[in-house]
């Protein structure tokens, strides 16, 4: 891929009045604000458009990529020529019968799960707060706080890179602990279908939503640009307790002090995590990467300190990665050998 045919694809884009943004700057788009810029971001209306598109690239042998509202991947420096399809423009609710929805891939998950809980439905109430779409969600399976994005879900309908469109039913889709049927296949998820089959009192589930939301700003990362969790784990400290036997004293020291400070004094919680990220990162010989660095409030989220350059951020992420026996399944989706 080189200008030539970026220059190509902008033409057929403005000829068949397609909308699209160039050099689209991910330092400012993209949620941990680092990496390069993307040559052409495409945002088609419908699915027509995305078929349109992806036939016009197929015939010109050029390899695209699907990106939401990329906070959950990490993407290289430098100009990215890979043109990426974004379906942020399909965000539709439809409603198909009393309780049976169809979503827009491109509708963001807060709006998702604030739509549904306003009518009683109970559910994905959990789910508010995270930033993502719910084409990236049902990707990696999102979930928090009691609701995931596959609970309720039906089915999905795709589009391959020939413009074939699919339905897939739930369980044909291997949904799994932020992990789908679509990981590593370049499918394009299109709209999903929801069957809700709970109601809860309305007051239970707005008081449900404002301690997630409180919840999230004691406990989350809330100060510094991050990618939310860097490895699909529900307990860092646990996995890492399995790579020494440091690690796993310092992880039943962890576990009696998070208990006994999440019963008495939740402030000391917090001053207590600040600390103990600095033994773990010596314990663990992370290198110092300027720029980057890890939450105060976990260890597992990498946070931005002022740096537009995501190749350190993927370094930092690297050094981790090699200096445990015992992989931990990373989160994450790093983009950095995207042409
Ligand atoms: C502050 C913060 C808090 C978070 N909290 C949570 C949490 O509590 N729980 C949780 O599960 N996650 C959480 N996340 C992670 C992230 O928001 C979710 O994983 C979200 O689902 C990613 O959606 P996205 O649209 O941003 O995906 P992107 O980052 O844009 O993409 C992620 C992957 O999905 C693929 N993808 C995206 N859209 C489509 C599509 N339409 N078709 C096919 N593939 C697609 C991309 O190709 C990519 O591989 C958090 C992130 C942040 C920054």
């Amino acid at each position: 891929m080189n200008q030539n045919l970026i220059n190509k694809c902008r033409e057929w884009l403005v000829k068949n009045n397609i909308s699209f943004k160039e050099n689209f700057d991910l330092s400012f788009k993209s949620w941990i604000k680092a990496g390069g810029k993307i040559k052409l971001y495409i945002n088609p209306s419908n699915t027509e458009e995305v078929k349109d598109i992806v036939f016009f690239l197929k015939s010109e042998k050029i390899i695209y990529y699907i990106l939401g509202n990329i906070s959950n991947t990490l993407i290289r420096d430098g100009d990215i020529y890979t043109p990426i399809i974004n379906l942020q423009k399909i965000q539709n609710i439809d409603q198909i019968s009393s309780n049976v929805y169809s979503v827009g891939a491109g509708t963001s998950i807060s709006r998702f799960a604030n739509f549904f809980t306003k009518r009683g439905f109970s559910g994905v109430q959990g789910l508010v707060g995270i930033p993502g779409t719910v084409g990236g969600g049902v990707f990696m399976n999102a979930s928090s706080y009691g609701s995931c994005i596959s609970d309720f879900l039906t089915s999905v309908t795709f589009m391959d890179e020939y413009g074939s469109i699919y339905k897939r039913r739930k369980d044909e889709l291997f949904f799994n602990w932020r992990s789908s049927y679509f990981h590593k296949k370049n499918l394009i998820i299109l709209k999903i279908e929801f069957k809700f089959t709970k109601k809860e009192n309305q007051l239970k589930l707005d008081s449900y939503i404002k301690e997630v939301k409180a919840h999230r700003g004691f406990y989350q990362e809330n100060t510094f640009p991050n990618l939310g969790s860097l490895f699909a784990t529900r307990n860092i400290y646990k996995d890492l307790s399995k790579n020494s036997i440091i690690l796993y004293s310092m992880y039943l020291i962890h576990n009696f002090l998070t208990i006994l400070f999440k019963r008495y004094s939740k402030t000391s919680l917090v001053v207590y995590r600040k600390f103990s990220r600095l033994f773990y990162l010596k314990i663990l010989k992370i290198k110092n990467i300027q720029g980057f660095g890890f939450s105060e409030k976990t260890l597992n989220c990498i946070i931005n300190l002022g740096s537009k350059d995501a190749n350190k951020a993927i370094e930092l992420i690297s050094s981790f990665q090699e200096n445990i026996s015992y992989s931990i399944k990373r989160e994450i989706v790093i983009l950095d050998k995207i042409k």
